[in-house]
C-alpha cells in the first residue's frame, strides 16, 4: 500500500503562498480566523541562499504528538495518514510542544481562555466522521482522498514544488530532479518525518 508524504522542493518554491490559499478554501469551516494549517517559511531572508519551503504537518512515521496525546487523539490511516479526533481533545497543547514542525494549531476563543480543540493539516482526509459528510466537512474540512484526489496544496502549486502522495513516487520524481540539477539532495524535514533518507 502507498504511504503518503509531503516533499518540498525549495529549489522550486517562489514563496507565492498559493499552498496556503488552496489549503484554507479547502479546509475553510475547520479553519477560522487564526489557524492556518500552512505556511510558507523563507530561510536565510536577504541572504546569499535563500530559500522558502512551505511546512504542514508532515504526516510523520512514528509520530511524536500521537506518543505524547494523553487522551489519545490521533491515529494513523492504512496509507500512512495521521488523523485526529477532535471530539477527544482536551486542549492541553501537548502535541503542539512535541510536533518538530510547529503543526498542530489553536484556535484563540477568549483573550486569556483556555486552548480549544487542536486542529493541522489532515492531508485533505477529514477525520474520524463519515467520509465527505456535513459533519467531517464542518470539523475537519475536505476529505479529497476519499474521492481519490491528493490535498489541494500541492495540485495547486504553480511550480510543483510541493508534492504530495506515494512516497515512493515523489520521492523519485525528486531525485530525477536533483540528478538533472547536479546537486545534493536538499529536502526539509523529509529525514525527521519519516526516519529515512531519501
Ligand atoms: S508533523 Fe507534527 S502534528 Fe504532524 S504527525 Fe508529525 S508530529 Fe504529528
Ligand atoms: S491538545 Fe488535544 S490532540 Fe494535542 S495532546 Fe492535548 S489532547 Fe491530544
Amino acid at each position: 500500500m502507498a504511504r503518503m508524504k509531503f516533499l518540498c522542493d525549495a529549489e522550486r518554491c517562489i514563496a507565492c503562498n498559493g499552498c496556503v490559499t488552496a489549503c484554507k478554501n479547502a479546509n475553510e469551516p475547520a479553519t477560522p480566523w487564526g489557524i492556518q494549517r500552512r505556511r510558507v517559511v523563507t530561510l536565510n531572508e536577504g541572504e546569499p541562499g535563500q530559500k522558502s519551503i512551505s511546512v504542514s504537518c508532515m504526516h510523520c512515521t512514528d509520530a511524536p504528538c500521537k506518543a505524547v496525546c494523553p487522551v489519545d487523539c490521533f491515529y494513523t490511516t492504512p496509507d500512512g495518514i495521521v488523523l485526529h479526533n477532535k471530539d477527544q481533545c482536551i486542549g492541553c497543547g501537548y502535541c503542539f510542544y512535541a510536533c518538530p514542525f510547529g503543526a498542530p494549531q489553536f484556535p484563540e476563543r477568549e483573550a486569556f481562555g483556555s486552548r480549544g480543540k487542536m486542529d493541522k493539516c489532515t492531508f485533505c482526509a477529514g477525520g474520524p466522521l463519515p467520509d465527505n459528510s456535513k459533519e467531517e466537512y464542518e470539523a475537519y474540512g475536505s476529505n479529497r482522498v476519499a474521492e481519490g484526489k491528493l490535498p489541494l496544496c500541492a495540485e495547486m502549486c504553480a511550480t510543483k514544488s510541493l508534492l504530495a502522495g506515494d512516497g515512493e513516487v515523489i520521492s523519485k520524481i525528486y531525485l530525477k530532479r536533483v540528478m538533472k540539477r547536479g546537486t545534493r539532495p536538499d529536502t526539509w524535514g523529509w529525514e525527521r518525518a519519516y526516519m529515512q533518507a531519501l
